[in-house]
């Protein structure tokens, strides 16, 4: 069956709407959603590829590690267990500042307050940044 199914694209914090056309539950192409206030009916080249990514197969669905020189998919609880543990270490080690935070523009407003929240009130560092400003 085939639908239009309104969304917004996750590329950059702009927030354009779109169509996705959608095929037997798989997303066959990207249109611009005329009626949403942002973009007005207009994407940028990012917008109109945005349905290539979600099917791809390069498309990483979970968590690495990398152990022995080689990397190995692992459960989100060791990942996420790894990281605070080999964080926790480094700043006991070296101090705060010896880390620091890249925010992304492919994440919300809300998510980027709440990891510079992170990075000040829990790691103790002011060592943030963000992609946008690269
Ligand atoms: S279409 Fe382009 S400008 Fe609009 S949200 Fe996507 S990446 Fe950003």
């Amino acid at each position: 069956m085939y639908k239009l199914v309104p969304s917004i694209c996750s590329y950059c914090g702009t927030g354009c709407g779109v169509l996705f056309e959608v095929l037997d539950h798989r997303i066959l192409g990207t249109l611009p959603l005329k009626t949403h206030p942002v973009n007005e009916g207009r994407l940028c080249l990012k917008g109109w590829s945005l349905h290539e990514y979600v099917e791809s197969d390069m498309r990483l669905t979970g968590p690495y590690l990398r152990i022995n020189g080689r990397l190995h998919q692992v459960t989100w609880e060791r990942a996420i267990g790894f990281a605070a543990r080999r964080l926790t270490e480094i700043v006991d080690r070296y101090g705060p500042d010896s880390v620091g935070v890249l925010a992304s523009a492919k994440i919300s407003n809300e998510e980027n307050y709440l990891l510079q929240k992170f990075a000040r009130a829990v790691v103790g560092t002011n060592n943030v940044d963000h992609c946008a400003r690269l």
